[in-house]
């Protein structure tokens, strides 16, 4: 796309804008585009959110670092998507969406799980961060089986 890049309206597009002027966790995107998923930390009580938010939840505090995120996890859960996909990946069905447990830590994340067929993946299965990159310069994480 050109510069007047269409501003698809939020609800319309499973991507979310991620410019500066579009969302406050921008950084969120930008450290992604460098291969890194990162999320924020509550610099008052010390929690690890995620999603990365600019207010937190459990103190009301808005003062965060940015923290970096295992690439590896693995299988926690997952299914299929046959129909019914988001706008964008209507013809990539069928595809895997798995909640994956961060290696190290207590935290799972949902995600499209590339790189293998529902019926091959198990839970438990070892797998690595993602970066997809769009067409139109967005990012978004997907975990690579
Ligand atoms: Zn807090």
């Amino acid at each position: 796309m050109g510069e007047e890049r269409e501003r698809v309206p939020y609800v319309l597009d499973f991507y979310p804008l991620q410019t500066e002027e579009d969302t406050r966790i921008h950084q969120f995107f930008q450290n992604l585009k460098e291969g890194r998923l990162t999320t924020t930390k509550c610099r008052a009580c010390g929690e690890i959110l995620w999603q990365p938010r600019v207010v937190c939840p459990h103190c009301n505090a808005d003062e965060m670092d940015w923290i970096d995120l295992p690439k590896q996890g693995e299988i926690y859960a997952f299914t299929s998507v046959l129909l019914g996909a988001p706008k964008g990946m209507e013809d990539e069905t069928p595809f895997v969406v798995g909640i994956v447990k961060l290696k190290g830590m207590d935290l799972k994340v949902l995600a499209r799980v590339d790189g293998v067929r529902y019926d091959d993946l198990r839970i438990g299965q070892a797998v690595k961060l993602k970066v997809h990159a769009l067409d139109d310069g967005r990012v978004w994480f997907r975990f690579q089986a």
